[in-house]
């Protein structure tokens, strides 16, 4: 046997292979690494914010490598750079966007993932990851109160996840058999709150873009279905295809939802497809307190999730449902002759490559289904909800202070502003201040790195926009983030605005 692995090791000595002594030298000092930075998280800034100059000369004029060098001391020194040169979404402070904070058990299912190595694409390439995928699959819409049985693909992101709706739906309304000029123009509705992964997907999909019927919201933010309705009629006598509408549970700006059981009850009347983004605000249907809303996620022909947001996987994971198994294999299943992959030694498999766009696929169900084991339902139930109280107690203390106006508060994402006391303006000429004071102190609240979050902008109102997907925030820390505001709100009112 020894000289067996001798031989071996003679015959070929390729520069990327790792003896193991070399891995585990080299692995353990990255997980020391990996360990002390995660404990020192909160003691860092949320972010350097240094410029993109200082990154381009911190990382060098490096030439492309000719020879190798020692992995262990790379992998040392390359953590360090990004240690010491990133924003980071996994501080408790960093409340920006609709990021999450990355479980810790997410890191090392991805390094377990990337050493097995399966193609999730095919099931005989993946056995055992193809089966956790499904299993992943059917747990997230058990969650989420959407039917088990249904079809599903976990993909990059939220975009992707909505992609996979659209195009499914366009497919099953047989958009593209029938020439737009005989049949009319296909009409899609959305929200005004919509994401932009709309305009990005009508693009690839090669529809024009003026299909999207972009339908009102009222003082929530919420699409207004009289208008909805009125759009479809109006579309329809015109002699256009109306044939999808999208609902988005949990809006990125506010976290509004829209009416999902009566968009669901147009959609039946008018035989449309209802597809409901549900990127950020699918998850916190889990609660058991959930608004009626949200426990309409089943009325969705195709439902978007995103668990490297509220199931806090690292990036990325995005997941796409669809209530009928067969209309998601009738998109994305094509069988050349030189794939078979339906049957293995005569049972019948569900390979992934027939659910979605991709066809070698990594393993990025590990990290979301050992997520869910960790943490069980209740244990989500429990982040998810603490994330939510933390938005509304931020609401709270914005609401209380005279120098703060808070706006709106809606699942986990709060929208306030600075407002100076005895501001000497009134209407139009107010308004524009407001917003060039509240777009300076941003811009030096994300610069300082105490606290981090992002903007919104609604009814004209240059907001704060913090959203909490963080199982590391407390309410100490979004007192920080209080005091920051106001302090760079006054220094700011104070010295004047940048020009
Ligand atoms: C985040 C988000 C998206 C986009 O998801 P990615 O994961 O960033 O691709 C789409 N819609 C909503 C409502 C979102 O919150």
């Amino acid at each position: 046997m020894a000289t067996q692995k001798n031989s071996r090791t003679s015959e070929r000595r390729a520069p990327l292979e790792m003896n193991p002594e070399a891995f585990r030298r080299a692995g353990h000092r990255l997980i020391d690494q990996v360990a002390d930075f995660l404990d020192s998280l909160p003691q860092r800034p949320v972010t350097a914010g240094n410029p993109p100059s200082v990154i381009r000369k911190r990382l060098g004029q490096m030439p492309l490598p000719r020879q190798g060098a020692d992995p262990q001391e790379l992998l040392a020194e390359t953590a360090e750079l990004l240690f010491e040169n990133s924003l980071f979404n996994g501080h408790p402070r960093f409340l920006g966007y609709i990021t999450s904070s990355a479980a810790p058990i997410g890191a090392l299912a991805d390094l377990l993932a990337a050493t097995v190595n399966p193609n999730v694409g095919a099931w005989t390439l993946s056995p055992m990851a193809t089966e956790i995928e499904w299993q992943t699959i059917r747990w997230i819409a058990e969650m989420v109160g959407y039917p088990r049985e249904c079809g599903g693909v976990l993909v990059s992101g939220g975009n992707m996840a909505n992609f996979v709706g659209f195009l499914t739906a366009m497919h099953h309304m047989n958009i593209r058999e029938k020439p737009t000029t005989s049949a009319g123009q296909p009409r899609i509705y959305a929200s005004q709150q919509t994401h932009t992964w709309l305009q990005k997907a009508v693009e690839i999909s090669g529809l024009p873009q003026d299909s999207v019927r972009s339908i009102a919201t009222d003082s929530h933010f919420r699409m207004r279905t009289a208008a909805l309705r009125q759009a479809i009629e109006a579309d329809f006598r015109a002699g256009d295809r109306p044939f999808l509408v999208i609902g988005t549970a949990g809006s990125v700006s506010s976290g509004a939802i829209d009416p999902l059981p009566e968009i669901a009850a147009l959609c039946r009347e008018f035989n449309l497809w209802f597809h409901i983004d549900g990127a950020y605000g699918a998850f916190a249907a889990a609660l058991p307190d959930a608004p009626p809303e949200l426990q309409a996620l089943h009325s969705g022909d195709s439902l978007a999730l995103d668990p490297h947001k509220w199931l806090y996987a690292p990036l990325e994971a995005g997941c796409a449902l669809v209530k009928e198994a067969q209309h998601l294999r009738n998109t994305f299943s094509f069988h050349p002759p030189y794939y078979k992959f339906d049957e293995v030694r005569g049972e019948a498999v569900e390979s992934l490559v027939d659910y979605g766009p991709q066809n070698s696929r990594g393993f990025r169900a590990l990290k979301v289904w050992l997520g869910l084991r960790q943490a069980g339902l209740e244990g989500y139930r429990q982040m998810i909800s603490d994330d939510i109280a933390l938005a509304r107690y931020l609401f709270e203390l914005a609401a209380a202070e005279g120098e703060l106006e808070a706006i709106s508060h809606s699942l986990s994402i709060t929208t306030f502003r600075y407002v100076p006391p005895n501001l000497a303006l009134e209407g139009e000429p107010r308004e524009e201040y407001l917003n060039r004071l509240n777009t300076a102190l941003l811009t030096r609240l994300q610069e300082e790195g105490e606290a981090f979050v992002s903007n919104a902008l609604l009814g004209g109102k240059y907001l704060l926009r913090a959203c909490v997907v963080n199982f590391r925030t407390t309410r100490a820390d979004i007192e920080t983030l209080i005091q920051a505001v106001l302090r760079l709100g006054r220094e700011l009112q104070q010295r004047g605005l940048p020009a």
